[in-house]
């Protein structure tokens, strides 16, 4: 579904990821782990269409490059991003920001009124919310207030970033829950972690990025018992 090939990417004169190659199948949940500054947050928005490369291709469903679509057309194709820090409009309610998920794709009514339906089966607590301000939510709920906008949109598969960060562990199983439960319903997901631990449990495969170089790569169950991995990441 996405394979990037060769990507580089910097800021002004320099470049911060180097010769990235890797690709998504359909369905899959691929994980790129890596630490502070590692360019995971640079790799999703570069997908995104926000950064531009300076070299590469990303191949959206085997033919086509994305290098050089705009990122608005990029999401009408159906490739979400749930950015770091969640982008939740604060100051709008909490219906009104899933609303803007909703009018990326332009649904008539009575869809719209079958969407919020289903988002508010699968997040009641979104529901009990509705009319309060986004910004009151707590980090949990406004990681799902985000990830519920983004599945509004239809995606074909979902960028998410460090969907974990500033979280209390036990709100991280829950959200770590909520997309094993995405992926079952057959969304392709792109997961960046500095939580690698998190990441590969929930992970069909993973990629670990380095400095701005993909280093390893593998069965995420495998790069869970690899020991550069382990020391690097995992601690004990
Ligand atoms: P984190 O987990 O801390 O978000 P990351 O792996 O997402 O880290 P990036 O945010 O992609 O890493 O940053 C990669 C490198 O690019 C870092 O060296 C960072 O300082 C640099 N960088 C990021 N944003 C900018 C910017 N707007 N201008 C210049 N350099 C930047």
């Amino acid at each position: 579904m996405l394979e990037v090939q060769n990507l580089s990417v910097g800021y002004d004169q320099i470049e911060v990821l180097h010769d990235i190659s890797f690709k998504v199948q359909r369905r899959e949940i691929v994980t790129l782990v890596g630490a502070n500054g590692a360019g995971k947050t640079t790799l999703l928005l570069t997908i995104s269409g926000i950064l531009k490369s300076s070299n590469g291709k990303i191949l959206f469903n085997s033919n086509e490059d994305l290098t050089k679509v705009k990122s608005h057309d990029i999401v009408k194709k159906g490739i979400i991003h749930v950015p770091e820090g969640r982008g939740i409009l604060t100051k709008l309610s909490v219906y009104e920001n899933l609303l803007l998920g909703v009018q990326i794709q332009k649904k008539d009514k009575n869809r719209i009124k079958d969407l919020m339906e289903e988002t508010f089966n699968r997040f009641p607590i979104l529901y009990e919310r509705r009319d309060q301000k986004a910004g009151l939510l707590s980090g949990g709920e406004q990681q799902m207030l985000a990830v519920s906008r983004a599945l509004l949109s239809d995606p074909k598969i979902l960028l998410l970033d460090e969907p974990s960060m500033g979280l209390a562990p036990i709100i991280v199983e829950q959200i770590y829950e909520m997309i094993r439960e995405i992926s079952k319903d057959g969304v392709t997901i792109l997961l960046v972690e500095q939580n690698a631990r998190k990441a590969l449990e929930v992970a069909d495969r993973g990629y670990v990025l380095e400095n701005g170089h993909i280093v390893l790569e593998g069965d995420a169950k495998n790069l869970l018992k690899d020991n550069s991995v382990i020391s690097a990441y995992l601690g004990n």
